[in-house]
């Protein structure tokens, strides 16, 4: 099997991102020598489970690896204080112990959940995750950012919590439906647009072809994506500078979701592709970035079929200001500043505060604009 192995060095706390087509099948074999006894818990969604679970079941049997499972609802409002709860009682009812480990499979509904249950349950125990969206292989899988939503926000409840591993199956990917498939790959171009100029000129290439499915070219898509972050986390772990960088198109896409009640329609990775695509016609109008940059990104999103602009979304959006305010609740506000990371071209992302109000206004209002067009 043509399986990649990307090192995430955080000292103690450092593991292995491996990625392939299959994996899941050999889950026992990996993670066996992880074990202090031949059990597990496994945490996923109720979708997940229906497609996937029996096979982690057997390929974990297959190493005499016993495994109970918990499977929540699928969907984002399942990151709650009251699934939360459900999800850590059930972990003590089954006795699971300090040396035990537990296995997050599904998307990153599941392994934000889990993980977050793996950094409390007994003070900490470790944690495997098995992404199978594509928006977790690339991103939540790995970094260690564990949580769930609250009722004043998304993420705002959370720790810091590095997983024993991570096992991206690109096989799993082909139950994935197109739409979740082209919001994860929302941000695989962010991690192009951010700081690799020449991933960004291979995603242009072979962006095609990787969305109806080719194998090798998702695996190195992943590969990359996860090396980008990986290089980042290992750092700035808990985000005191160069981690921001990975919000490119967050402070828009957090706007965004917040005007639309976080419903599905706009889902988290769509928002992050029409917020990189803002967040480079703001750069252009500050004269950061060269004038065609903004309709190359553009272009792209659009010849894969992805969400790109403002008129991709469905339904009523508030005007230009009422945007901006919610854009001041993002995370990334500091002593009251609010902090973009902007561009001076494709691969050249940098984070700034100065970023006038009028600019935002003038950018938003064209792309709402251009909605009734
Ligand atoms: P998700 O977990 O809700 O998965 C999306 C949908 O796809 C769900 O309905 C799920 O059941 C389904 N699904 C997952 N894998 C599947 C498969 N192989 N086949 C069929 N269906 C499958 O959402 P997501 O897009 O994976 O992740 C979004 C979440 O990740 C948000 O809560 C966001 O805040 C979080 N996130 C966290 C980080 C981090 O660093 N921790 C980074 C980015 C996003």
């Amino acid at each position: 099997m043509n399986c990649e192995t990307v090192h995430v060095a955080l000292g103690a706390r450092s593991y292995d991102v491996r990625i392939g087509a299959g994996l899941i099948e050999t889950a026992g074999q990996q993670i066996a020598p992880l074990l202090a006894r031949p059990r597990v818990a496994v945490i996923t969604d109720e979708t997940v489970a229906g497609l996937h679970l029996e096979r982690l079941r057997e390929a974990l049997a297959d190493q005499g690896i016993a495994m109970v499972s918990l499977a929540l609802p699928a969907g984002e409002s399942t990151k709650s204080w009251p699934h939360f709860t459900r999800a850590v009682e059930w972990l003590l009812s089954e006795k699971i112990e300090r040396q035990d480990l537990l296995i997050a499979l599904g998307g990153g509904v599941i392994g934000d959940l889990a993980g977050f249950a793996a950094a409390v349950l007994r003070r900490g125990i470790r944690f495997v995750q098995i992404p199978t969206s594509l928006l977790a292989q690339v991103d939540s899988s790995v970094g260690g950012k564990t949580g769930i939503n609250a009722p004043q926000g998304k993420n705002l409840i959370g720790a810091f919590h590095q997983p024993a591993l991570v096992l991206a199956d690109v096989a799993a990917l082909a139950t994935l439906p197109p739409r979740d498939f082209l919001a994860g790959y929302g941000e695989v171009v962010k991690y192009g647009l951010l700081g690799d100029a020449d991933f960004f000129e291979w995603l242009e290439r072979n962006a095609p072809a990787l969305v109806a499915g080719g194998s090798a070219l998702r695996i190195e898509a992943v590969r990359r994506s996860v090396r980008m972050k990986a290089d980042i986390v290992a750092r700035d772990e808990t985000e005191q500078g160069e981690r921001a960088l990975l919000n490119l198109g967050h402070t828009f896409c957090h706007a965004l979701e917040a005007a639309t009640g976080y419903s599905d329609r706009l889902l988290h990775g769509e928002g992050v592709a029409i917020g990189c695509a803002l967040a480079f016609e703001v750069s252009a109008r500050l004269g950061l970035c060269a004038q065609e940059d903004p309709s190359r990104v553009r272009q792209h999103l659009r010849a894969t079929g992805a969400k790109t602009d403002l008129g991709d979304i469905p339904g009523p959006l508030p005007q230009a200001d009422t945007l901006i305010d919610l854009m001041a609740q993002d995370k990334k506000v500091v002593a009251g500043t609010l902090r973009f990371v902007m561009a001076q071209g494709i691969g050249r992302a940098f984070v700034t505060s100065e970023v006038p109000r009028e600019v935002l206004r003038e950018v938003l209002t064209d792309a709402l604009a251009a909605r009734g067009r």
